[in-house]
């Protein structure tokens, strides 16, 4: 399945998939044992799980705001073959699938500048230029995490790849914002720290309804465990404590939570059973055939 969609409030949200890659099962669950997350998440034989490259779209009455872009096409052989992406659907054929053009997006958000969350905010022109996908579109990143980028450690040098960002310096086209803000009525980033120092996730809010997108606070759904925190974060005590922190707000105010890189379900809940955390199916999602009616909740 390419799209799943559902209203929220006035809102209409969409999920789009740009493709696949594959990241080393062990790294993505930081100390949990194989033997427990591998029933989640089967492994291939290098040890390896595929995720997906989620991206939402959020039409309001005002504004289309896309968060997150993938991996991008601006990738050689080499990255290619090391993550073994898979590009189909493709984002912007996603896009085009629900009626939009790149110049309609108004707004991008990324939730952290790992190659994996923006690489599709630029694109390699006919001349070779790197320019922006979304030409009128402002990208909402916070300052906090820009400034990390420009100067990466050598731990996540790898990860930031300043071809995905620095361009739309030039273009003007970068809004930096310092800590939770508004980007449009209904749409906020709000911090969640722990994968990066500054991680933003998505609050989208209409008629009562909430949504909220997680990024790499939560990637996909076999992550709700406290405990289920990757060795790629940073400060894994602050992701849980940021974990602990929303999932009481998205349980008492019967929030939708979206993954970034759940291959089977854009969207879900999460529920507490004795003491414990856990994934509450929203809707069918993933992989399965056709297009499902867009779901009211
Ligand atoms: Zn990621």
């Amino acid at each position: 399945m390419i799209v799943d969609r559902l209203r929220l409030g006035d809102f209409d949200i969409s999920g789009l998939r740009e493709g696949y890659f594959y990241l080393d099962g062990g790294a993505m669950f930081g100390v949990v044992p194989k033997t427990l997350w591998e029933k989640k998440c089967p492994a291939d034989t290098k040890n390896r799980i595929r995720l997906a490259l989620n991206s939402i779209l959020i039409k309001t009455p005002r504004a289309l705001v896309l968060v997150e872009t993938g991996i991008g096409t601006k990738i050689d052989q080499k990255f290619r073959g090391i993550y073994c992406v898979e590009k189909e659907p493709g984002l912007l054929p996603s896009l085009s699938r629900l009626g939009f053009r790149p110049e309609d997006i108004d707004f991008v958000i990324n939730t952290h500048l790992h190659f994996d969350h923006c690489g599709g905010n630029t694109f390699r022109d006919e001349n070779d230029k790197v320019v922006p996908t979304f030409p009128r579109a402002r990208y909402v990143i916070q300052r906090g995490e820009w400034d990390w980028a420009k100067q990466p450690n050598e731990r996540e040098k790898s990860s930031y790849l300043k071809e995905n960002f620095l361009p739309l310096e030039d273009f003007g086209l970068v809004g930096l914002r310092d800590g939770d803000s508004q980007v449009t009525e209904g749409v906020e980033v709000v911090l969640s720290p722990g994968h990066t120092p500054r991680h933003q996730s998505v609050k989208v809010s209409s008629q009562g309804k909430t949504l909220f997108f997680l990024g790499d606070l939560v990637p996909t759904s076999a992550h709700i465990g406290l405990s289920y925190i990757m060795s790629y974060d940073l400060f894994p005590l602050e992701t849980l404590e940021s974990k602990k922190k929303f999932y009481e707000q998205a349980i008492k105010e019967d929030w939708v939570l979206a993954f970034v890189h759940d291959p089977l379900h854009y969207f879900g809940k999460v529920r507490k059973k004795n003491g414990k955390y856990e994934f509450a199916s929203l809707i069918s999602g993933g992989d399965s055939p056709g297009e499902p009616p867009p779901l009211s909740i």
